[in-house]
């Protein structure tokens, strides 16, 4: 087992043109030996930078330090100073034998992606900047933050502490705690981020084993199982394992499945709690388009899940009348969940994609002559100036300064939700002119002020005088342009 890893050793150092002398004064090491004055870094190897970008990903903060390879005794958070400019620069060095003998022991790669983390906690908390490098309080918030990071990573609670319980002694020393503190402290930060974001518990795939596929050739249908102690589960359908291929969320209790090879959603009920590792039926639930969704009236809750990803939390939901309008932002993507004020039972039910790019809705109650109009999700008719155009329907937002047009909306009074469009953005100034009767139409900030207003040409402009806001609009060529469209105008 040694030789490969020399081999590997030896084409790192013939590959690296330059080694950096790092001075140690500020620094951790992960089980707090001793680190040598004078220490080395080389450029790091491509799955600790990997590991590293994915760690930080989680974090949402920027990387403000750089990964390298170094002759420390495990892992090392340091900072090193320009002693002239007083500038500095944060490093994370690693041991690469010492990370290639974590991985062989634990047989996982959370255990050295939790000392990486460990390590990034500590630059990220600002422990690097201290003097006196390591303190036992200052490793446990290290501690803590890698048990945050590895839940948003997917990691459970055992893989999250897997690195202490491997390699940590029972009895602390001066610089770092003992095993059962720094577990305790992975153990809060793990709870913590599963109590911000629940049901995120990333479940393995039970790997399809070579040789048995007899035993999964004879299982039929759908069939699926949760083996709650080791956290991992499989999805057979018709004998095939898909697991590894599909999008999936909690879905409450249960689990949504999404096969985008052959374009099924799958619902494996009360996945959660039944972890016993039997087989069970899952329902295959639609085909084609994957849009579910529930409402949890109980709970004052409700998920959005399409094709298989939960996206609710990051959508701009109103009601409309009993349905639900959402937006998505990141897809730009418009749903509508239809009954889903009176369908609050918490079942799963699919939903509808009603829009792609800009979101704008609106629906006429001739009844109750009332109008809803919806930008993005939001309910915003309450906000606006809206005047009638002939047939169509102007609206101004005055919040964002933003102009929409309904079209026919005099004739379309059945209360349905239809698109409308921006038609400007800024100053709400426009006009039609019937040339045939010689009448003209004014329009500003969503009202007609037409009638108010004195009016004389210039021209073959019109210029028109308000005089109850003493402002003056020029409607240009006016005289030539009769057929009664829309146009835009502007102040004098
Ligand atoms: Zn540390």
């Amino acid at each position: 087992m040694k030789f490969p890893f020399l081999l590997s050793c030896l084409l790192l150092s013939l590959s690296v043109f330059s080694q950096i002398p790092i001075d140690c004064t500020n620094s951790c090491s992960y089980y707090g030996e001793e680190i040598g004055e004078e220490t080395y870094g080389f450029t790091s190897d491509e799955e600790a930078r990997n590991a590293l970008q994915n760690i930080v990903k989680h974090t949402g903060l920027p990387v403000n330090f750089t990964l390298m390879a170094g002759n420390v005794p495990n892992a090392s958070a340091i900072i090193r100073c320009n002693e002239l400019t007083g500038d500095c620069d944060r490093y994370i060095l690693y041991n690469q034998d010492f990370m290639l003998r974590v991985k062989q022991k634990t047989k996982t790669d959370w255990a050295a992606i939790s000392i990486l983390a460990h390590e990034i906690g500590h630059h990220l908390s600002g422990h690097t900047l201290l003097v006196g490098g390591s303190r036992p309080a200052l490793e446990l918030q290290a501690d803590k933050f890698s048990g945050f990071v590895l839940y948003n990573m997917g990691a459970t609670l055992d893989e999250a502490q897997i690195a202490i319980n491997t390699f940590v002694g029972d009895i602390g020393g001066p610089t770092h705690p003992g095993r059962s503190a720094r577990i305790a402290a992975i153990t809060n930060g793990w709870i913590q981020a599963s109590e911000i974001n629940p049901g995120k518990e990333n479940i393995a795939d039970e790997k399809a084993e070579i040789g048995s596929n007899k035993s999964s050739a004879s299982i039929k249908g759908i069939q699926w199982r949760h083996d709650g102690a080791k956290n991992k589960f499989a999805l057979f359908v018709n004998g095939v394992q898909i697991a590894a291929r599909c999008n999936r969320s909690y879905c409450g209790d249960h689990y949504i499945l999404y096969d985008p090879l052959e374009r099924n959603t799958y619902l494996l009920e009360n996945f959660r709690l039944l972890i016993d590792n039997q087989l069970r039926s899952g329902k295959l639930i639609g085909t084609g388009e994957s849009i579910f969704w529930r409402h949890d009236g109980a709970n004052k809750q409700y998920g959005l899940y399409v094709n298989g990803l939960s996206i609710g939390t990051r959508c701009i939901a109103s009601y409309s009348k009993h349905d639900y309008l959402i937006f998505d932002p990141e897809e730009q993507k418009t749903y509508l969940l239809e009954n889903f004020r009176n369908l609050n039972n918490n079942l799963v039910y699919k939903g509808k994609l009603i829009g792609k790019g800009p979101s704008i809705f609106w629906r006429h109650d001739g009844e109750k002559n009332l109008y809803a109009l919806y930008v993005n999700g939001q309910l915003i008719s309450t906000r606006c100036n809206a005047s009638y155009s002939q047939d169509h329907y102007i609206v101004y937002d005055p919040e964002e300064q933003k102009t929409y047009l309904f079209e026919n909306f005099a004739n379309l009074s059945d209360n349905t939700l239809r698109t409308g469009s921006l038609i400007a953005r800024g100053p709400s100034i426009f006009w039609r002119f019937d040339g045939k009767n010689n009448k003209y139409a004014l329009y500003v900030n969503g009202q007609s002020i037409g009638t108010r207003c004195q009016s004389h040409y210039l021209g073959n402009d019109l210029v028109v005088f308000d005089p109850q806001e003493n402002k003056t609009y020029i409607l240009e060529n006016l005289k030539n342009l009769g057929d009664n469209r829309l146009r835009l105008g502007r102040l004098q």
